[in-house]
């Protein structure tokens, strides 16, 4: 297991597998038009595979894949595969929209998946078209249907709330979520690359949420475990759990065993992070696993990022990066390097 310079483990992997989308999320894609990765840069799924037998041998034991919407990557099940064949990866997930997941469900579980996580900010349909800008919210119901009703245990549902956007709908998203037999989580409204609109006002925060539903249900129990999981977890009276993953107000950069391969295989060692490792280029240019692992080794054993934690300490907080310098450099873009 290696550590980086606040001795925090590489344990955790996130996949972005495709830039792509099939939505146009406010918070995170609002323009219509984006420059995509090049085809050619696009790892292979042998790449990826290659990638991920590296990071295993250094402690990695989590994956998660995500994009872009990862099910928009073409043959999917057989990049899963290939992963679950790794014996030192003992957590493959993966997060999606949702949209194509009635579809894919089965072959996904067959080939190793086996924890789906799918974003779910609304439950009313045109509520979710004006946040989406797509029509797809009956797609985005049958797959968290099709999940819920294979019994497939560690359906999560994540929600990003957003003040006078979907704020009025967080008891509602839990009762859903009971019904479906998952666990919701809500995310803080965050300030990255690709949320151009951002803004402190609109950020409904873990203390918001705790005392809202505090007012519905009662006295809130705060769940104490120890683990590196970006989400506080909370028993409601009637015992129902849910999470809330606060990053923009009380981050967990501490706990951080989590880096980042866009698909294009720049390796990130923080959400907010600038830039990346071009490991695609060792990838292509004949260097061995051995030396790739000695490169991974050094970087983390450097690591000093505390992206979440230095955005809480400006005074006057704007989103991370503007439109124009997103155009120019892609790989800021949160949908090109996984969410
Ligand atoms: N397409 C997949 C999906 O929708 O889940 C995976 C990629 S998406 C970028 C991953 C997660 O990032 C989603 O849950 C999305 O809501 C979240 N996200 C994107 N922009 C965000 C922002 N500005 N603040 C908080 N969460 C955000």
């Amino acid at each position: 297991m290696i550590r980086d310079t606040f001795a925090r483990p590489l344990r955790n992997l996130r996949l972005s597998v495709t830039d792509r989308c099939n939505l146009r999320c406010a918070y995170c894609m609002p323009e219509e038009e984006y420059a995509w990765l090049p085809r050619a840069d696009i790892l292979t799924f042998e790449e990826v595979a290659r990638l991920v037998d590296v990071f295993a041998s250094l402690g990695v034991e989590k994956v998660r894949l995500t994009g872009g919407e990862p099910l928009l990557r073409k043959d999917l099940p057989r990049l899963v595969k290939m992963i679950a064949a790794e014996p030192r990866i003992r957590d493959l997930a993966i997060t999606t929209n949702g949209i194509l997941l009635a579809q894919e469900a089965q072959a996904l579980r067959d080939a190793g998946i086996q924890r789906v996580t799918v974003s779910l900010d609304t439950l009313k349909p045109d509520r979710f078209r004006a946040l989406t800008r797509r029509d797809a919210y009956q797609q985005v119901l049958e797959g968290i249907e099709a999940v819920s009703g294979m019994g497939w245990p560690g359906l999560k549902l994540d929600t990003v709330v957003m003040r006078g956007v979907n704020d009025d709908e967080i008891a509602d998203l839990i009762e859903f979520a009971r019904r479906m037999g998952a666990e919701l989580r809500f995310i803080e409204y965050m300030d990255v690359g690709g949320a151009t609109r951002w803004s402190m006002d609109q950020v409904v925060s873990r203390a918001d949420i705790l005392e809202r539903l505090g007012e519905r249900y009662g006295r809130i129990e705060v769940i104490v475990e120890e683990s590196s999981a970006p989400a506080d977890r909370f028993r409601l009276p009637d015992g129902l759990i849910f999470g809330i993953i606060s990053s923009t107000t009380a981050p967990f950069c501490q706990t951080c065993d989590r880096s980042r391969l866009t698909a294009d295989g720049q390796w990130l060692l923080c959400l907010y992070a600038t830039a990346g490792i071009d490991l695609r280029k060792y990838l292509r240019d004949g260097t061995s696993n051995g030396e790739l692992a000695g490169l991974i080794r050094s970087a983390w054993e450097g690591r000093r990022d505390r992206g979440a934690e230095e955005r809480l300490l400006l005074k006057d907080r704007q989103p991370l990066v503007q439109i124009g310098e997103l155009k120019a450099k892609p790989h800021l873009e949160m949908h090109t390097r996984g969410g």
